[in-house]
């Protein structure tokens, strides 16, 4: 049975630029600039995708790998609550996420990290089955099995966690 999509509403695309920290006045500059490329008022949507892709561009020049990830995961999230398909959206975040680990890691701070390890979070019984699997920074960013093609859960909850060399 198929929800009906609800628009998204001015508040929730304002509010949603927010939470990816996009600058208040982004929004009102790229509304204004569709505005005027469409000659007709752009929806709420169409603001914050086109401030969300803006932010990505950057962020992915700046190597804010963290940062790119959490605009990654709301954009998934969004997609996902709109009943659209995100898991190439969420491969993205979860991309970021082994970028971020992988900087880390030729840091002082990080050098002991061997890779990272998977966490299904009890996400389902088929994600629970990938719980504690390990990888290196560039086995998982070409295999990248998350999401879990299989997750039975909708939205798969997985995640990573750094593989240390104590082989715990
Ligand atoms: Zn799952």
């Amino acid at each position: 049975m198929a929800r009906r999509r609800k628009p998204m509403s001015l508040k929730k695309a304002q509010r949603l630029c927010r939470q990816i920290s996009a600058e208040p006045a982004d929004f009102s500059r790229i509304e204004a600039a569709l505005a005027s490329q469409w000659s007709t008022v752009p929806a709420p949507s169409d603001v914050f995708w086109t401030v969300a892709n803006e932010r990505l561009l950057r962020l992915a020049r700046e190597e804010k790998w963290r940062e790119l990830s959490t605009v990654y995961r709301m954009m998934a999230m969004t997609l996902y609550d709109e009943e659209r398909p995100f898991d190439h959206v969420l491969k993205e975040a979860h991309n970021a996420q082994i970028l971020e680990y992988k900087s880390i890691s030729k840091t002082s701070y990080g050098a002991h990290y061997k890779g990272v390890r998977i966490l299904s979070r009890g996400c389902c019984n088929e994600c629970d089955r990938l719980n504690g699997q390990t990888y290196t920074f560039d086995q998982a960013l070409i295999k990248m099995p998350l999401p879990h093609a299989e997750c039975t859960r909708g939205w798969c909850n997985c995640s990573w966690e750094t593989w240390i060399s104590k082989g715990r």
